[in-house]
């Protein structure tokens, strides 16, 4: 195909998207591959597009809170593996947890988002009611929506979380091709992890799902994996690019551009236009925020405060102490972006309505 044809071609199907028709999948893969710059901005600009549709200019904040990086699982990608000996390890107690959460809720974020590894301190017992209470405290104190990220904890104790008011669980696959999850996530059973965000779903939550990017997925396997979130009806996709960790067995791989996880951001907020997609600063720091919002995402995620001691997941440090990583300093840059955060009542509406307009989906 030549070049104004692949152009003409992207045109005809970014009009079916901005008219919520259902896209084919050769159609996404199509947009996955594109190379061309003029083309890219274009699918970035009808990105842009549908978000002012559903969400004006207005974007959410997430303050983070990674407040164990102990890990019973060895994730072939992660820095926080069980076995990689180089690998900071922290438990934060449950003073220091309500205290950072005080530090974010002052900044105006608004969601805490509370994260750890599968800790066998509370995996191995069982017993996760110090956790929980914590939690409840917090929601207690702050009035703020809370999104809880343990790992595949047991049904009984979501079911716990959810009875004190935890809004959203996030739970990742990284991928929904099952030999890639397996080299991925060693040891860790696909369909439990999948079910168990079904379960939460039906508990009511509003439930996360995440993909990594650059990790050996084809353009055909993501395409299947919006369909799997589609079908999952998650209130918030994530993508984010792999990068290589310091003592895992993934250390020396060559990463994709970034490109790819900006492709998938743009087509999810035209697969998803109404639901929430995150621009992590734990990949690229405050540096890759404004590229990720002009790919269409609609929320910042990985807010943390300096001076906590609290690490990210995969840009473990990355402009934490600099204060970087705070409301305050990604302010600016989303004037540049022609946007600004939006008022508390503004996600608590969004949270009522959780995201119900139809999926265009696929045909
Ligand atoms: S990705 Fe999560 S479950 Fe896997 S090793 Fe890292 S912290 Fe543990």
């Amino acid at each position: 195909m030549g070049m104004k044809e692949q152009t003409k071609k992207l045109e005809g199907i970014l009009d079916k998207a901005a008219g919520r028709s259902a896209l084919q999948k050769e159609e996404i893969v199509f947009m996955l591959n594109l190379q061309d710059t003029a083309d890219i901005e274009k699918l970035f600009s009808s990105a842009r597009e549908m978000r002012s549709r559903y969400f004006s200019n207005e974007v959410f904040l997430y303050g983070f809170i990674y407040f164990s990086t102990y890990c019973r699982n060895d994730c072939a990608f992660c820095f926080y593996r069980r076995s990689n000996p180089v690998s900071e390890r922290y438990r934060k107690t449950p003073a220091e947890i309500i205290e950072t959460a005080e530090k974010l809720a002052d900044s105006g974020v608004h969601l805490l988002d509370l994260t750890m590894g599968e800790d066998p301190r509370y995996f191995t017992s069982g017993d996760f009611s110090e956790l929980v209470n914590t939690v409840r405290d917090l929601k207690n104190k702050f009035q703020l929506p809370v999104m809880i990220s343990p790992g595949a904890i047991p049904e009984s104790i979501l079911k716990e979380f959810r009875n004190i008011g935890v809004e959203w669980y996030a739970c990742y696959q990284e991928t929904h091709n099952r030999e890639l999850y397996a080299k991925l996530r060693l040891d860790q059973s696909y369909d439990q992890r999948l079910n168990l965000k079904i379960y939460a779903r039906e508990l009511g939550f509003l439930i996360e799902e995440g993909l990594l990017a650059g990790i050996g997925e084809t353009a055909e396997d993501l395409e299947h994996s919006f369909k799997v979130m589609s079908e999952l009806n998650a209130g918030q996709v994530r993508v984010m690019s792999f990068i290589p960790q310091k003592g895992t067995p993934l250390e020396t791989v060559e990463t994709m551009p970034r490109l790819r996880e900006m492709l998938v951001i743009a087509i999810m907020r035209l697969l998803f236009p109404d639901k929430l997609i995150p621009a992590s600063l734990d990949v690229d720091g405050i540096n890759g925020l404004k590229q990720r919002l002009n790919a269409g995402a609609n929320v910042i995620t990985s807010l943390i405060p300096p001076g906590t001691g609290l690490l990210g997941v995969s840009q473990s440090t990355l402009d934490i102490r600099e204060g970087g990583r705070t409301v305050a300093g990604t302010i600016s840059i989303l004037e540049e972006c022609g946007l600004k955060p939006a008022s508390q009542q503004g996600y608590m509406d969004w949270i009522r309505s959780r995201g119900t307009a139809s999926l265009s989906g696929w045909e």
